[in-house]
């Protein structure tokens, strides 16, 4: 029931997401992120993602860094990054709503880590995550990442998923993806690509709906 019994307060807005992938698609492909010295942010994802900013989508990472199960950097470190990221961004004027990683790995040889989870993507266990903290509408929402993993994300929590060519994306998309059943409904050339294309097709779609 809404306070005061004001029906406005009854009806929870679910918003769309906009789920990004981190390595590869916001920032260089570096290997293991094992220091902040090898965080660089790609070109234009300030941009992107004060645009989805505007267009009102959540904006939330969702990441594997398997590195912490590994035993190559303390999950502290992924914190640091984390920090440095929103720190960045925010001074170009661009929010990310939510981070969420999965620290684990089936064969790390950290303990506390090296298990078989729920949220290493594919698994979707960090949008289910997302989901408890966020109200999202899932069916207007969508994955953008570098590889096909991410794709497989998007479909198995029933979203479209957009594939960038930065990253290990131009390998993925050459190599991997003719073998996968499961295709991106766009190949954009890198994050400002792809939020251009959603944005453009919401509005299509919402054209439509009127
Ligand atoms: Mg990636
Ligand atoms: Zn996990």
């Amino acid at each position: 029931m809404g306070r005061d019994g004001d029906p406005k307060r009854e009806v929870c807005v679910k918003k769309p997401a906009v789920f990004l992938d981190r390595d590869g698609t916001i920032n260089e492909q570096m290997g293991y992120i094992n220091h902040l010295n090898r965080f660089v942010l790609l070109s234009g994802v300030p941009e992107a993602i004060r645009l989805l900013n505007k267009n009102e989508f959540l904006t939330i990472i969702v990441s594997n860094q398997s590195g912490v199960a590994r035993g190559y950097f303390p999950i502290d470190l992924v914190y640091e990054v984390h920090e440095f990221l929103r720190a960045s961004l925010k001074e170009k004027g661009a929010v990310i709503d939510g981070i969420f990683f999965c620290p684990h790995h089936p064969r790390g040889e950290v303990t506390e880590y090296g298990y078989v989870c729920q949220c290493r993507k594919p698994e979707t266990g960090l949008i289910d995550m997302a989901c408890e903290s966020f109200e999202i509408d899932l069916s207007n929402s969508y994955v953008i990442g570098d590889r096909h993993i991410d794709i497989e994300l998007a479909h198995r929590s029933n979203m479209e998923g957009i594939m960038v060519k930065t990253g290990y994306g131009l390998g993925e998309i050459e190599y991997i993806l003719p073998k996968k059943s499961i295709k991106p409904i766009h190949i954009a050339s890198d994050l400002l690509d792809a939020v251009h294309w959603i944005v453009g097709r919401t509005k299509t779609l919402n054209d439509r709906r009127a």
